[in-house]
């Protein structure tokens, strides 16, 4: 699904050149639930912005379902983003005017598809979170967490390979919190791979595979039991 090779990301500060990513090398199968934990500063949205590809490596190969994203056009990285990847975010990013499904949607008129049939696909996606009776809200009638879940609905709707998530419990209360994370991991059960990255270790410790990264080198990897 997503293979990392020797992956750089340099950045050159008051002269001095440091590496953000050193040397990454990793694999993320089909039907994963990953986290990726570390401390501030650590590179983990460097990372995030590779594996999003928001963002290109100094050098190091990367492949994601099958294509090898390198030296691809601004365009070409956008249609990747659009129909690969389901992102979600620590601070949601709904558009507040929107109605949940329309917020749902609105990634769907990248694919090509009629209306009615991204009416539907949008539909899908939020009885799949549990929001089946809230279509019609818009952001600000919803809880923070119902916000979370439109977001991952959004994510959803499209059904990409793969679900990248960057902190998605960092606005949330710890109930909350556990609530998504529950819905991370109904949803990796039904098959979806998802790379979550977090600072917090009582996320990471719920996905079925954590990766730790340090000063931009993957430290240490282990494989929990789910
Ligand atoms: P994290 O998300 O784990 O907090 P980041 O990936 O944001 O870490 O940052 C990793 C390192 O790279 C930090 O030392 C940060 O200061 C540096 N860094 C990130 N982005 C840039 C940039 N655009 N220019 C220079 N240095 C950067
Ligand atoms: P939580 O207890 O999860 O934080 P809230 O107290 O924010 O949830 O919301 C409880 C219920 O009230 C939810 O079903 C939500 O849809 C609804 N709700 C919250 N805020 C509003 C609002 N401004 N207008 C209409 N309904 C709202």
């Amino acid at each position: 699904m997503i293979r990392l090779e020797n992956i750089y990301k340099k950045y050159t500060l008051a002269g001095e050149t440091f590496n953000a990513l050193d040397n990454v090398s990793l694999t993320v199968n089909k039907g994963d639930f990953m986290a990726i934990i570390g401390p501030s500063g650590s590179g983990k949205s460097t990372l995030m912005n590779v594996l999003g590809c928001l963002d290109q490596p100094s050098s190091g190969k990367y492949f994601l379902d099958g294509e090898e994203v390198e030296e691809l056009s601004e365009n070409k990285l956008a249609v990747i983003r659009n129909t690969k990847i389901g992102f979600i975010f620590q601070s949601f990013h709904l558009l507040p005017k929107l109605k949940a499904i329309d917020n749902v949607e609105l990634p769907l008129i990248y694919r090509g598809m009629s209306s009615s049939e991204r009416r539907q696909q949008a539909k899908e996606a939020l009885e799949k979170v549990g929001l089946g009776d809230k279509l019609h809200h818009v952001p600000n009638q919803l809880s923070g967490g119902q916000q979370q879940r439109v977001a991952i609905a959004r994510a959803l709707a499209g059904i990409p390979p793969l679900l990248l998530a960057d902190e998605p419990t960092g606005a949330l209360d710890s109930k909350t919190s556990r609530d998504v994370m529950g819905l991370l991991q109904d949803l990796n059960e039904e098959g979806n791979t998802i790379v979550l990255i977090t600072h917090d270790p009582n996320v990471a410790a719920q996905a079925k595979r954590v990766v730790r990264i340090q000063d931009g080198k993957l430290t240490e990897e282990r494989v929990e039991a789910s």
